[in-house]
């Protein structure tokens, strides 16, 4: 049996403002709490209001490890005024540009995970290229665009330790069902055509996969 969060979790998860729906969310969970026994740090790129960093920084305190999660706070392409997934309530009144940070800290309170979770603000990328701790999970879900996934991809999954696993959100192989773009497909599958990560699992447009060798 794959491990569930407790209800008071999956409540505090599915009461978040996010983009994650609940099947992907426990298979998220589940990933975790297996890739937890590694006793690494598990990091997510693309905090924004703390849906799916609930159920990372549970399965963390269940391992006994800490979750890390990257977001700048000033949104995605496609979430910025005048787009689909806008969220008025999401902008700083003073400044007049997005800030999930508040929100997201409010979530992860009210969850009582707080001490579970070190959030790193800034750019994917500029973290990335100063880190150097091995990673038992790193999950995919931050900008949409080529570029953006394109340099998480290459960023984070050297990070992924051997035997780790490696999950990428919003793949959508047909672009009949393409709503934010296909760049997570494309990282997806130059990921499996590296020979270093293997495919565990499929839940939604959630993919996971496991770190089986060397060359990235
Ligand atoms: N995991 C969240 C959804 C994340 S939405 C949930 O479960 O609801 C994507 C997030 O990625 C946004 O908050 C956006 O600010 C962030 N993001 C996009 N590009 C980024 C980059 N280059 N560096 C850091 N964060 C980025
Ligand atoms: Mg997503």
């Amino acid at each position: 049996m794959p491990a569930a969060p407790k209800p008071e979790i999956l409540a505090a998860f599915e009461t978040a403002k996010g983009f994650m729906p609940t099947g992907e969310g426990l298979a998220l969970y589940a990933a975790a709490v297996e890739a937890g026994q590694l006793g690494l740090p598990l990091l997510e790129v693309g905090t924004y209001c703390g849906r799916s960093t609930v159920l990372l920084a549970d399965a963390a305190r269940a391992s006994g490890v800490t979750a890390l999660t990257v977001d700048h706070h000033r949104g995605s392409e496609e979430q910025q005024p005048g787009w689909d997934y806008h969220d008025p309530s999401t902008v700083d009144p003073e400044l007049g540009l997005m800030d999930t940070l508040p929100t997201f800290r409010r979530t992860l309170h009210r969850a009582g995970l707080e001490d579970h979770v070190v959030a790193l603000v800034g750019r994917s990328p500029q973290i990335a290229k100063i880190w150097s701790t091995p990673l038992a999970l790193v999950f995919i879900d931050g900008g949409h665009t080529d570029e953006h996934a394109t340099a998480d991809y290459e960023g984070w999954a050297p990070h992924v330790a051997e035997g780790g696993l490696l999950l990428i959100h919003d793949v959508f192989p047909d672009p009949v069902d393409e709503f934010t773009g296909q760049a997570p497909y494309r990282v997806y599958l130059r990921a499996l055509e590296s020979g270093a990560f293997a495919e565990v699992s499929v839940t939604g447009s959630l993919r996971v996969l496991r770190r089986t060798g060397a060359g990235i």
